[in-house]
């Protein structure tokens, strides 16, 4: 189809029925920046990307794991047609059945624009770590954003603020690691950073929040380091301190808290992986910033109570921190791992245990 002069306009989708055909790395900005709108998203294809399928699998967005077929553009679901197969081809066919349904289509833009026509700070054959805060694209930061507008190739996962990815003209690879779910193995993303640098690409590492806070970011600069690739890192908002503050809770606050302590639960106390001494933790004093431990919570909120902690010290949840499905559940350390489960919260979700989760302007 011959492209003619576009116009440029910005839809509010809050609430509306869009058809996305396509789940690969070219959809993905655009799944992920449709749902930060408020759209109602249902996407079609085959296959999908680790954190697509992630979206779905919360019942986020709606995937139908088949191919396109033209009648899709005249459903209810198609208010507006994104065409993001990564095939031009197709999304030209899609874009011709939904002008020929009357409905509106948008073509993601995949020209492979010339690296060297990019405004980009990084160098080719280089490694940009950016952490991408807790999910919001407005809490990534200036100069992370930079890096990502002059990549050639983002390597990213779920927890990335993938909207930011939307309309730009990158290779985006998935490598999603999913809670008990399908992954890309650390040392296979070590080898795509590295022979993508190695290939010439400037790459840029996405992340949530920030890389250095259990984000194997340290990993990631040892194996770039080791294949002698340059390294540049450009630190992000960590969900660990933005996560509670988008619940209005401050992590530390003058006569309540001198101190919080940012904790993994991914192993529950008494675990042989578990090098934490939570009766240290329990008599410590500061908050206690728990994060990837939704389903461990209840075995440590009962460790910590036993270890001595007053169990009616205030507790809270925050699911989804930075997103439009974020959910807040307050409590007390004896309550918290219960409250959590009837709302239904999964991961990702941050807990804070202390004073300050209690914190009320008002009162
Ligand atoms: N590097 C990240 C943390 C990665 S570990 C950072 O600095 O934020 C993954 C854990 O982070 C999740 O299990 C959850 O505890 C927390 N997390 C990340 N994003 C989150 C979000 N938007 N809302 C709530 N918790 C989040």
């Amino acid at each position: 189809m011959a492209r003619s002069i576009g116009f440029g306009a910005t839809l509010s989708v809050s609430g509306r029925r869009v058809l996305v055909v396509g789940a690969g790395g070219s959809a993905l900005g655009q799944v992920a920046a449709l749902r930060d709108a408020g759209a109602r998203v249902t996407v079609v294809a085959p296959d999908a990307v680790q954190s697509i399928a992630d979206l779905a699998e919360r019942d986020v967005v709606q995937w139908h794991a088949r191919s396109y077929d033209a009648a899709d553009v005249t459903g209810p679901d198609a208010e507006l047609v994104v065409a993001a197969t990564g095939d031009s081809e197709l999304d030209d066919r899609i874009a011709a059945d939904a002008a020929a349904a009357g409905r509106w289509c948008t073509v993601a833009t995949t020209d492979g624009a010339d690296g060297a026509t990019r405004h980009a700070r990084q160098a080719a054959g280089t490694v940009v770590l950016v952490g991408g805060g807790p999910g919001d694209p407005g809490l990534i930061t200036v100069a992370g954003m930079d890096a990502v507008r002059g990549a050639d190739v983002v390597v990213t996962d779920r927890l990335a603020p993938l909207g930011v990815l939307n309309d730009l003209d990158v290779e985006v690879v998935d490598v999603g690691k999913i809670p008990r779910g399908r992954f890309t193995p650390q040392e296979e993303i070590n080898r795509i950073l590295v022979e993508q640098a190695q290939a010439g690409k400037r790459v840029v590492r996405l992340k949530g929040g920030d890389n250095f806070v259990f984000g194997r970011g340290g990993e990631e600069v040892e194996a770039c380091a080791a294949a002698g690739i340059p390294v540049e890192v450009i630190p992000g908002v960590t969900s660990a301190i933005a996560g509670p503050a988008l619940a209005g809770i401050p992590v530390t606050h003058r006569g309540l808290s001198q101190g919080f302590t940012i904790v993994s639960g991914h192993v529950p106390p008494g675990d042989p992986r578990s090098t934490l001494d939570w009766a240290a933790l329990a008599r410590s004093g500061t908050d206690l910033v728990l994060l990837m431990a939704v389903a461990t919570l209840p075995a440590i909120t009962a460790a910590l109570i036993a270890e001595g902690l007053d169990p009616a010290t205030p507790a809270a949840t925050v699911a989804d921190a930075a997103l439009p499905t974020q959910q807040v559940v307050r409590g007390d350390v004896a309550t918290i791992a219960a409250r959590m489960t009837e709302a239904g919260i999964g991961a990702p979700a941050i807990t804070v245990i202390g004073q300050v989760a209690g914190f009320d302007p008002r009162a």
